[in-house]
């Protein structure tokens, strides 16, 4: 026991230390030429995923910080993505390492010029490049755009990352030596305890509130009692660095039961193929309904997560009625600064016991299996890997209340369980009329009331689809063009700098349902339109390709279900 204890422990350090070696120092110089401030982290939680960089905050709060190359090296990858990564560059070092500077407002003119090239060639804004080796070779600090918002961000910032070349695996960008002033320790807001049966099952979960004692200290004011003889822990804490208001993400905790490591992770590379079992890592219940992110301190079953150092009873903390245990959780910073919740645990014989409570269910979900659950009109059948625990799964048919649907109503159930890969679902669609069978899809009626099209395959007489949440779901079919209207537009252009429109849809795509295409022509010549998926504007910059005199505009948009719509216009410019 004691030897397996040091071992861990030496693992634990030992590991740390080796990441210390593993990762060239100093190399690296900041992509805005200052000591950043930073409104994200790596390994943050974010929803379905880790974050994969660092968040680094604008000068100003506004858009056109001058970016540079961290290293040497060559452009490798250029993207244009109206969501995700928006405007984006990687760049390829000798040292291993490839650079990734996301959400740019521009790319610098040489390199925008050859965007522009190819996505004139390709008549496609959206483009995924990877230039030759000697195309654009970039020196150390040469700046190769600005800070921007485009894609997937709420506000103007770099989002920068550094990838193993070989594997594109995102490393944490501070191992790299990056000053980031930070000397406050992290915040804990709450612990969460699971209490288990004999078998292994949770029977009560509950939020308890630590108090703060100071500066990195928390505890208890009594002993936590339980009365169950198996409990594990997960903690909620944030972490601020100096200068900055943003609660960041935390980069390790460390638990120990009586002086002996029991648990640990730390937030050093997370392979993109792996992100998504953030929703194992965190308490997936209290997210959906709570909007809290709790680190959960003993890794559910179908966690592959590489993070974790696993000690004595992998965070499981086993009590008897006689001995209290004492339990420390410690959080850390990049920085090293440290906060530490300490408290006694203790069985109480006296509470009575909770039962687990598992609802009804047409089959117990196991991880490592395939789950079918059938009803009459529907079959959901789940891949392997699917669930990180036992789930109690189970459809309820609810007749079809004749508004626009086409089948029942199927609630699967539990809606506040996560599932990690897309499972197929597939309903009966008898009752789809022969002419509407090409406009039918698989809607998820979503708790906000937003209703999604999640896509359709028709297998025979069934509709089938892929998607990722549980929810309840039914056949409906869209017949609705989407919608093209003018945001900046008149007849009369001379002296504009540019155009901009915005397309919407009755209903939104997700999962396997696809979003709107779209494609603009002047003069019958395809133009370039960026889309901001954000607002769903359509652009086009007047950039002198279009010559002064009268010109014919026609713009299309589909939809997943084939709708088209049209719009045409003349202007002058
Ligand atoms: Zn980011």
């Amino acid at each position: 026991m004691k030897f397996y204890v040091f071992f861990m422990l030496s693992i634990l350090l030992m590991s740390m230390a080796e990441h210390a070696g593993k990762y060239p120092d100093r190399e690296f110089n900041s992509p805005v030429n200052r000591d950043f401030k930073l409104s994200g982290t790596f390994g943050e939680l974010r929803t379905n995923h880790f974050h994969a960089g660092l968040d680094i905050k604008s000068e100003n709060g506004m858009s056109g910080d001058p970016i540079y190359a961290t290293h040497e090296g060559f452009v490798s990858r250029i993207r244009v993505e109206e969501f995700g990564y928006g405007n984006a560059l990687y760049i390829e070092h000798p040292n291993g390492f490839t650079s990734v500077y996301a959400h740019l407002d521009k790319f610098s003119p040489e390199i925008a010029a050859y965007v522009k090239q190819e996505q004139y060639k390709a008549e496609t804004f959206k483009i995924d490049l990877t230039p030759d080796k000697e195309k654009f070779p970039v020196a150390p600090h040469q700046q190769i755009g600005n800070m921007g918002n485009t894609g997937y961000s709420f506000g103007p910032h770099l989002h920068f990352e550094i990838r193993h070349t070989k594997d594109q695996t995102p490393v944490n960008p501070l191992h790299f030596g990056f000053n980031v002033a930070d000397k406050r320790a992290p915040v804990i807001q709450q612990l969460i305890v699971y209490e288990y049966n004999e078998s292994g099952r949770v029977t009560n979960s509950k939020v308890i509130q630590p108090t703060y004692q100071s500066t990195g200290q928390y505890t208890f004011e009594a002993p936590v009692e339980l009365s169950s003889s198996k409990v594990s822990f997960g903690v909620r804490a944030y972490d601020m660095q100096d200068g900055a208001t943003n609660q960041n993400g935390i980069y390790s905790i460390q638990c120990k039961v009586d002086d002996d490591p029991s648990f640990a992770f730390a937030l050093d590379e997370i392979p993109f193929e792996q992100a998504r079992y953030l929703n194992a890592h965190i308490d997936y219940r209290q997210k959906i309904n709570e909007n809290r992110f709790f680190h959960r301190c003993h890794p559910l079953e179908g966690n592959k997560l590489p993070i974790y150092y696993t000690g004595v009873d992998k965070g499981m903390i086993y009590l008897n009625a006689e001995q209290p245990r004492n339990v420390s959780m410690s959080v850390a910073d990049f920085n090293g600064n440290v906060s530490t919740v300490t408290f006694e645990v203790v069985r109480d014989m006296s509470l009575l016991p909770k039962m687990p409570s598992i609802p009804l269910h047409q089959t117990l979900a196991e991880p490592e299996q395939v789950s079918i659950v059938s009803k009459p009109g529907i079959q959901v059948v789940w891949p392997k890997g699917s669930f990180y625990e036992k789930t109690p799964l189970n459809i309820e048919v609810i007749p079809s209340d004749g508004l626009g649907c086409f089948s029942p109503h199927f609630a699967i159930t539990p809606t506040d369980a996560p599932v990690h890969n897309y499972y197929e679902i597939n309903i009966e669609g008898l009752a789809v009329p022969a002419a509407l069978r090409d406009k039918a899809f698989i809607a998820r009626c979503e708790p906000s009331g937003n209703i999604a099209n999640c896509g359709a395959t028709w297998i025979g007489n069934n509709l089938s689809t892929g998607v990722r949440v549980i929810s309840t779901y039914t056949i409906m079919v869209d017949t609705i063009a989407p919608k093209i209207s003018t945001l900046h537009f008149g007849p009369k252009m001379t002296g504009w700098k540019r155009m901009a429109f915005k397309i919407s849809d009755n209903f939104s795509a997700k999962d396997r349902g696809r979003d709107l295409i779209y494609d603009a022509w002047v003069d019958g010549q395809w133009i370039l339109m960026s889309l901001d998926g954000k607002s769903s504007t359509l652009t086009h910059e007047f950039d002198g390709q279009l010559l002064p005199g009268e010109h014919q505009l026609v713009i299309k948009v589909t939809d997943d279900r084939g709708n088209e719509s049209v719009l045409e216009k003349s202007f002058t410019l």
